[in-house]
């Protein structure tokens, strides 16, 4: 990722601009003899004005400095002593500077005191020292560099050609990238050393991203981070949305950790005419003869017409039209990396562990990297947005390639990551159109559902998915839905996607998942694949009049359109090589936010990396790698797997890929001095005896997971090697011989684990991705502090299930039911409809320090026109170390409605330092994407809020006791 647009602000905004700005507004202030002074309350943020300061950030100081003439700081890192001057915070810590004059100094906050809220500042010129000033400190304090010293008006804010956005050169609404130059946006990811410039590689990127608003409509934010080369200041790069305002002074703000910076104003004019994806398609398809519409509508590949291998290693792929400028069509799969047969890509770690982040922002990098990863290969549609909920079968081996059992948080999530890919001008996928839940069977599988049922849980997922990310494609699934499959399914295809949703995108099948002819394409179906075995008799079926010719036309016009609001046409392919290393970094941090920390008995965690001795490391290659999914979301890593196993042998129908990123190394870098001896558990006994010889073991479980295989049960089971590894055993085994025993999971989903009571901690790691090792060892040793939360409920036991047993098939054609008899109540509305305690509920995920969660009020703006609720609360981290906290809110209905006793509406996850307090607002939107307060009413086929109480909750997981009520709302007479 390359910011852009950095180096022309430093001449054309940097501090020549600050300190001319700042120097307007100096305060008489009364000469003293020859001992310097600063002002009291004379320390302002650069840009933001304001008295309270960010680490990190710059500042400026007035006072009386005693100099004769003004000096500034010629090159970085930037000196601490300018013209016989100095600063001091706390008698100590040494000040940057950038400019020193009489009046006024210009600082760098020291990253050090990130965490505090207030420090002594003391200036000394020719060896006299000034009374100190206290500074109040905070973690944020946002403010745009404009022109004036007021802070409004004209924004730095340039194009990525690095010119002014203004009215002689405006921004374009919906398609422009603007790069805000700001201050007070917070810690960073890689923090340069104080007074030293930021790095260019890796990144500094902000740890929360900030939300951009311009022209009152939200912005995406591309990047967020420090100005590479220069010494704190940051920038963020946005595009302007289509929603924003147009006209000659835009309003553009940002807001990070609940605080708003100032207004700064940018011109925006809004997109040409020739912009509307509708109009180009149909132009385009008024030139198509008949054999190129038929051309578009179904695959070129597979045992029809043969196209085999196809070009690009693609699993999918239509030829383009040159005559008329159509590209070719290129589709691969991508939920965990792009997974290409024939290019390495970066292996992120699984989509549960980007659900598990519980990070809008984190997810979006997570589908940027599938995008640019794609575009890079020339691979222009993505199959990758499995947005199937993982509550009605946990055993189902595609949970790791899912988001989760709540059809919000897992709608939210594939939303984030389709709009990241889209923006890289690839078309985006969501699948498997729907209640797609279990492979037992999967090609004959008749879900049973009540419709209500549906549109609250597994659809709602896909309405949210749809509605929050313009995705352009949708592929039905292979299973049969009331007794119908899902790719001729007119109820699922017309009636609820295009008719009750507007989806505009095209459908397409799942591979060989297409059943008919006249019946798919009159049900919605627009492109079979991966070949042509029924749409190839699309042209018979339409000559004699089985399917009009305006379905045919609508099939290509939502193909051409999809393409066109991608930007297929717009932004030609430009093939060139991976960028390894902003995917990598990514992988990590995604996996660092997405690990869930189950149990830490006796604060077991993190290991001190100072004091420990000895270290025993145990299991599943741990010494080598980390283990990936199977089937094809399956990545070949960048480097190459450092292990293949298994093939012919495991149930799916893959190999198994261990990536290249070892955890035994990543612990002894972080424990230089300390003795790690690795085991590789194949013999219980002998585990068992290393693990006695050493302080700590940290047992490594894994379970693999593919497409085409549920898993026999939720017990960890080795289905790779011919002589399976029984690692309930070996756990416990090993934790029988050292009472300091840590179990690192690596798996796809819901677990029981029968050795819980006997081991100290539990990391659950899913699958981590080629960075994996490092992270993982990052969490151990409090590197980095979990925040992750489980995105499903782990249960006790599989009795618990609402299905004890998988529904299995008669024989392999024979359709066969799969009841789903337990309606909306998946996941956790599962366990609290039937009072069950779980192992760890939905939400649930611990940390290395402590948060309370206090004052919580609940502020009712239910009211025609603009129906929301807000939750303001305080969140305050209570221990020791920085980290983050998901504040959750759930929502109980009405008895009167019948539903789980409560739903997830709203959360947010916020970073904290030691003893940071913040003051939060969730906001839920009665009109939200996700209906937060309604129910879907068969009769009017629409959704309803009943009349009745609502009691909202706010809490840290969906388990009442970590609940607590933060008011109710009444709706009706
Ligand atoms: C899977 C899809 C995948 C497709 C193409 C099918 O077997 O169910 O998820 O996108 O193959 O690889």
């Amino acid at each position: 990722m390359r910011p852009g647009a950095s180096h022309s602000f430093a001449s054309r905004f940097g501090l020549a601009f600050l300190s001319s700005a700042f120097l307007l507004s100096v305060p008489a202030f009364p000469q003293a003899s020859d001992v310097p002074a600063i002002t009291p309350g004379g320390v302002v943020g650069a840009s933001s004005y304001l008295s309270a300061v960010p680490p990190g950030g710059i500042a400026a100081v007035f006072g009386n400095f005693l100099l004769s003439s003004p000096a500034s700081a010629s090159s970085t890192p930037l000196p601490t002593h300018l013209s016989q001057l100095s600063m001091q915070f706390d008698g100590g810590q040494a000040v940057p500077l950038f400019y020193a004059s009489s009046g006024q100094v210009n600082i760098q906050i020291p990253w050090e005191l990130a965490g505090r809220s207030r420090a002594m500042l003391t200036v000394t010129v020719n060896g006299q020292t000034s009374a100190p000033q206290a500074i109040d400190l905070v973690a944020y304090a946002p403010g745009i560099f404009t022109a004036n010293s007021q802070g409004s008006g004209q924004g730095a804010i340039l194009d990525l050609s690095s010119r002014l956005v203004d009215s002689s050169n405006p921004a374009t609404a919906g398609s422009s990238i603007v790069v805000i130059y700001c201050n007070g946006l917070g810690a960073v990811t890689n923090p340069p050393a104080s007074g030293s410039a930021a790095l260019v590689n890796p990144l500094s990127e902000t740890v929360i991203t900030p939300a951009v608003s311009i022209g009152g409509a939200p912005a995406e934010v591309l990047f967020a981070g420090l100005v590479p080369g220069l010494v704190g200041e940051y920038q963020i790069n946005a595009r302007v949305p289509a929603g924003s305002a147009t006209g000659d002074a835009v309003p553009v703000t940002i807001s990070v950790g609940g605080y708003i910076s100032n207004t700064a104003a940018i011109a925006v004019k809004a997109p040409p005419a020739q912009m509307n994806s509708d109009t180009r398609a149909d132009s385009l398809l008024a030139q198509m003869t008949q054999a190129e519409k038929l051309q578009f509508v179904h695959g070129a590949g597979g045992p029809v017409t043969n196209i085999i291998p196809l070009p690009r290693g693609a699993g999918g792929y239509i030829p383009g039209i040159p005559r008329l400028g159509i590209p070719a069509l290129y589709f691969v799969d991508g939920s965990t990396g792009v997974a290409d047969t024939s290019a390495p890509a970066t292996a992120l770690p699984s989509s549960i562990a980007s659900a598990a982040s519980w990070d809008l922002g984190m997810a979006y990098k997570f589908g940027s990297v599938i995008g640019a990863e794609m575009r890079a290969y020339g691979l222009n549609v993505n199959l990758g947005g499995n947005v199937n909920l993982t509550g009605r079968e946990p055993r189902d081996g595609r949970t790791f390639e899912t988001k989760g059992e709540d059809p919000i948080l897992a709608g939210k999530i594939t939303a984030a990551h389709i709009r990241a890919l889209q923006n890289q001008h690839v078309v985006g996928g969501i699948k498997h159109y729907a209640l797609n839940d279990q492979e037992t069977g999967r090609f004959t599988a008749d879900v049973r559902v009540e419709e209500r049922a549906a549109r609250e849980s597994d659809l709602l997922a896909f309405e949210i998915g749809v509605k929050d990310s313009n995705v352009q494609s949708v592929m039905c699934s292979y299973n049969l839905v009331n007794g119908v499959y899902a790719c001729q399914n007119q109820f699922l295809l017309t009636d609820v996607l295009k008719r009750d949703w507007g989806f505009k995108g095209f459908v397409m099948s799942d591979w060989w998942a297409t059943h008919s002819t006249a019946s798919a394409a009159m049900a919605g179906l627009d492109q079979e694949q991966p070949d042509n075995a029924f749409f190839g008799s699309l042209g018979q079926a339409i000559q004699s009049g089985q399917v009009p010719q305006s379905r045919l036309d609508d099939m290509v016009h939502r193909i051409l359109r999809a393409m066109f609001e991608s930007g297929l046409f717009d932004f030609p392919e430009s093939l060139s090589g991976v960028d390894t290393g902003t995917g990598q970094a990514i992988a990590q941090a995604a996996e660092e936010q997405g690990a869930v920390l189950l149990k830490n008995a006796g604060a077991q965690l993190p290991l001190n990396a100072s004091t420990i001795h000895s270290i025993a490391v145990i299991g599943s290659h741990a010494n080598l790698g980390v283990l990936s999914g199977g089937g094809s979301a399956q990545v070949w890593p960048t480097g190459g797997p450092i292990l293949t196993e298994g093939y012919p042998n495991p149930p799916g129908w893959s190999q198994v890929i261990w990536d290249p990123s070892s955890p035994l190394s990543a612990i002894q870098s972080r424990a230089p001095q300390a003795a790690v001896r690795f085991d590789d558990g194949t013999i219980q006994s002998r585990a068992a005896i290393v693990a006695s010889q050493n302080e700590v073991a940290i047992v490594f479980v894994s379970q693999w997971d593919s497409e085409g295989m549920d898993q026999p049960s939720l017990n960890f089971t080795d289905v790779i090697h011919s002589a399976p590894i029984n690692q309930d055993a070996l756990v416990a085994a090993v934790a029988a011989a050292n009472p300091h025993t840590i179990v690192v999971l690596e798996n796809g989903g819901a677990q029981v684990m029968p050795w819980l009571g006997n081991v100290s901690a539990v990391l659950e790691a899913w699958f981590p991705g080629q960075r994996g090792g490092d992270a993982i060892a990052n969490l151990l040793f409090g590197v980095v502090n979990p925040s992750g939360k489980l995105p499903m409920t782990f249960p006790a036991s599989v009795s618990d299930l609402p299905h004890p047993t998988i529904a299995t098939p008669p024989n392999s054609i024979t359709p066969f039911q799969v009841n789903y008899s337990e309606g909306f109540n998946v996941g956790y509305k599962w366990s609290d409809a039937n009072n069950l305690t779980p192992l760890f509920p939905f939400g649930f995920g611990l940390s290395y320090t402590t948060f309370s969660l206090s004052n919580a009020t609940l502020v009712n703006n239910l009211r025609p026109g603009n129906p929301n609720f807000q939750v303001t609360f305080d969140l305050q981290n209570t221990g020791t170390v920085a980290g983050a906290e998901v504040a959750q809110v759930y929502l109980g209905l009405p008895a009167s409605t019948g539903e789980p006793p409560r739903r997830l509406v709203g959360w947010q996850k916020v970073f904290l330092q030691p003893g940071a307090l913040q003051h939060i607002t969730v906001r839920v939107d009665q009109n939200d994407s996700s209906h937060p307060m309604g129910y879907w009413d068969v009769g009017s086929n629409s959704w309803q809020t009943a009349p009745g109480d609502y009691t909202v909750y706010l809490g840290n997981s969906s388990a009442m006791a970590s609940l607590t009520v933060a008011g109710t709302l009444h709706v009706g007479p």
